[in-house]
């Protein structure tokens, strides 16, 4: 009699799919049962898919402002004012997203769905009339951030992206050219959205995109327009009015020129929250003009020359924005501007070790990897500080400080097992000398330290 051999005998099989550890690249077993690397994988897959269709379908759970604004101020130093104004047009923003999904469910048009009880002057309930204001559509609000570079615009409109669970793009307004030139044209930013948002559709058409140095599209004052087309100002001005109020684009799928015509999704903006920031240098002087003459009739009264640019740009108005170059129904597409403050010195100090993720912490962590510890004096913090308020980049000039002082110790540390701590004081900053090492005398490896 013949006898059945199996090869396999004695393995561990995957529970799910059945195949054993040889035919797997890892099988994890728990203690009656085993699964393997793809059958997690696929698990995690479908997760992750209930996610996407939970998120989608729990909308309505909003973080009402109060609660934006908490999160942004564990991100975000100072711009007290400018957080509050993102938090309440971000909460309104997607809540009118919120009505438009529940109009479409309800039919609203049929006005016995939207009930006001009327009351006569006696307190008596007189009669049941629809309150019109139950039908108003919502009209769109983006948001305009002026302010001077490196003082938390982007960051701003980043983390609200991420508080949101929103995909998030930053563009730059002088890389985009009206159609047909060359340069990015507006459906290109679309584009990367929807790569953004992997792929999907409906998560990328509620998204938020950024548009950096709008102010450089500014229409160019004194040029001919007729002979020399403004292709980059103006007419870039008047391609972003469509997708920024809300239209249906065509949007070519990434890779799909290759294989002769571009396939196309048609991509609805209306949901889509446009931040738009930029320096506007200048637009301080026209406030100013604007604010002097009313108040002296003619001239720029001496009192208004001697408030700061900060509290005149406060002030900015929809003319002044006009004056500036953009054009009236580009602001009009704005209604939310909020003005950003230069940081202090003392506010640079706190965005290097305050933040969730302060820099510090950052390089901290990066240290720690390696199994070595970072320490910078409180003057080496405040030297850092010091030194990128005078390069006048607000904060963006702090990781470009901290990145040349550490240089060399990130170059060595990976191979120095004695080294248990680096610190860096005021010398090290200034570049007088090597952040100092510092070894404990405990014989633990450094691959221990790592573990640990
Ligand atoms: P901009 O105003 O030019 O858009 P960013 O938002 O890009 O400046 O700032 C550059 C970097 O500086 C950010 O990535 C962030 O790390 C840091 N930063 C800027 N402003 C702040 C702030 N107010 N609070 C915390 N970090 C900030």
């Amino acid at each position: 009699m013949g006898r059945v051999v199996s090869y396999n005998d004695g393995l561990s099989r995957c529970e799910f799919c059945g195949k054993n550890e040889h035919q797997v690249r890892r099988l994890v077993k728990g203690p009656s049962s085993a699964i393997c690397d793809e059958c997690i994988q696929l698990c995690m897959q479908i997760i992750q898919e209930d996610k996407a269709k939970d998120a989608a379908k729990d909308r309505r759970s909003l973080p009402v402002p109060s609660r934006i604004f908490d999160y942004l101020n564990r991100y975000v130093i100072g711009q007290e004012a400018a957080k509050k104004t993102l938090s309440v047009a971000v909460y309104n923003h997607y809540k009118r997203v919120n009505m438009e999904l529940s109009d479409l469910q309800s039919d609203v048009d049929d006005p016995d769905q939207i009930p006001m009880v009327i009351r006569s002057d006696d307190g008596q309930t007189a009669g049941v009339q629809a309150d019109p204001a139950l039908r108003a559509q919502v009209a769109k609000s983006n948001i305009l951030l002026l302010g001077p570079t490196g003082v938390g615009k982007t960051y701003l409109a980043q983390t609200l992206a991420r508080i949101m669970n929103v995909p998030f793009i930053i563009t730059d307004a002088t890389t985009l050219t009206e159609a047909g030139y060359v340069g990015d044209d507006v459906e290109t930013v679309l584009q990367r959205l929807l790569q953004g948002a992997n792929g999907n559709l409906d998560r990328a058409q509620h998204g938020i995109i950024y548009i950096d140095e709008i102010d450089k599209i500014a229409r160019k004052s004194g040029e001919n327009t007729s002979i020399t087309r403004d292709v980059s100002g103006e007419g870039v001005q008047q391609a972003l009015l469509k997708i920024i109020e809300g239209t249906v684009a065509s949007v070519p799928l990434e890779g799909s020129r290759k294989h002769g015509e571009a396939r196309t999704v048609k991509m609805n903006t209306r949901n889509i929250l446009f931040i738009c920031g930029g320096a506007f240098v200048g637009l301080e002087d026209i406030v100013r003009r604007r604010l002097g003459v009313h108040e002296s009739g003619f001239s720029v009264s001496r009192a208004q020359s001697q408030v700061p640019d900060e509290d005149i740009l406060a002030q900015v108005n929809a003319d002044d924005l006009e004056e500036f170059g953009l054009l009236p129904e580009f602001i009009g597409r704005l209604p939310v501007v909020s003005t950003l403050r230069p940081l202090s010195v003392e506010q640079l100090r706190q965005v290097l070790t305050q933040p969730d993720n302060a820099l510090v912490n950052q390089y901290r962590r990066m240290f720690l990897d390696d199994g070595t510890d970072l320490e910078f004096t409180d003057e080496a913090l405040d030297r850092v500080a010091d030194i990128a308020m005078e390069g006048g980049v607000g904060a963006r000039g702090l990781r470009g400080i901290i990145e040349r002082t550490l240089e060399d110790a990130m170059f060595e540390i990976p191979d120095r097992d004695d080294v248990t701590k680096v610190l860096v004081d005021t010398e090290a900053v200034d570049g007088l000398r090597p952040p100092r090492y510092l070894s404990d005398r405990s014989p633990r490896k450094k691959a221990d330290r790592r573990k640990a």
